[in-house]
């Protein structure tokens, strides 16, 4: 049974749209060292903006790159996804259309159109440095057809709201955080730089596991935060993994704490109520 004054609290979290799954995640919540969390769309709005997209070789124009990455990113549920719809679409581009489309986790989406295969990932994921002009801060991917790059996308979002007041009250709290990120070292250092925090960057999936499995062999008690797909599995090895925002299923099965909204304030709160149920059981 759970006990009773971890049962009020928690229901009073659900008012807030906080829900704990699982009664152990406020006592651990409460005595965690480490705090892990996703950049993009928990720590930033995930509302990116296509800052500039280029084509890198004759045969393809700008609008044919376009409706290329556009007819790929209609089968993603990725925040960079919706952007590059968007930005085809006020261009009255119409996108190509794809046979199949697969997305990978952490690293971006791949398909095949026109008997040809095309990904759309990051610079690190495709392995090899592509020249381009990058905005600083940007998050890039690069549009590789049959093995050749043709075309990048830059594209930016913004700090949420709340993430810096979040940070403040870990401190308050001891609780030390570090942001790990899949995007590149430029666009994971500039946002690192505005939080005044740690940071680990081109962090696959597998990557994000192991840091947390890492400090949690340090005797480190660690939460993780985020709403990916890409986080579903560091999320269900930390000692607290917490969903955050309307966020991807996979993400919130894995967790045992779900933050319904996606503001990072409530992460805040879910600290605090960790800290007040906890002492209360003392
Ligand atoms: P984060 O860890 O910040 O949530 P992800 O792991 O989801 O980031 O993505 C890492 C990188 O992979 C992105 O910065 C981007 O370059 C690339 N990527 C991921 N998904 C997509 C997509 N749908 N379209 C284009 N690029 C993508
Ligand atoms: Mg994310």
């Amino acid at each position: 049974a759970i006990p009773l004054v971890i049962a009020r609290s928690t229901s009073l979290g659900a008012r807030r749209g906080l829900l704990v799954k699982d009664r152990e995640a406020l006592e651990l919540a409460n005595k965690a060292d480490v705090m892990i969390l996703d950049k993009t769309g928990t720590l930033t709005t995930g509302e990116f903006k296509v800052l500039n997209m280029e084509t890198l070789n004759v045969q393809h124009t700008e609008a044919e790159i376009a409706a290329i990455m556009a007819g790929m990113e209609g089968g993603s549920s990725h925040p960079i996804a919706q952007s590059i719809v968007h930005y085809a679409e006020n261009q009255g581009i119409q996108p190509v259309r794809f046979d199949s489309i697969d997305v990978v986790s952490g690293a971006g989406v791949e398909g095949s159109a026109n008997g040809r295969n095309y990904r759309l990932i990051s610079q690190k994921t495709f392995g090899k440095d592509v020249a381009m002009d990058v905005p600083k801060g940007a998050t890039l991917s690069i549009l590789v057809e049959d093995g050749k790059p043709i075309g990048t996308v830059a594209l930016g979002d913004e700090l949420k709201e709340t993430s810096k007041t979040l940070i403040q009250a870990l401190k308050h709290y001891h609780i030390q955080p570090i942001m790990a990120t899949g995007d590149n070292e430029t666009a994971a250092q500039g946002v690192a730089e505005e939080l005044d925090i740690e940071y680990r960057a081109n962090q696959s999936p597998q990557d994000k596991y192991e840091l947390v499995e890492s400090l949690k062999n340090n005797g480190q008690t660690v939460i993780m935060v985020g709403d990916g797909v890409n986080d579903a599995p560091s999320l269900a090895i930390a000692d607290v993994g917490v969903a955050i925002g309307a966020g991807t299923q996979v993400a919130i099965d894995s967790a045992d704490v779900i933050l319904t909204q996606s503001n990072p304030g409530d992460i805040e709160s879910f600290i605090e109520l960790a800290n007040k149920t906890t002492s209360k059981m003392k």
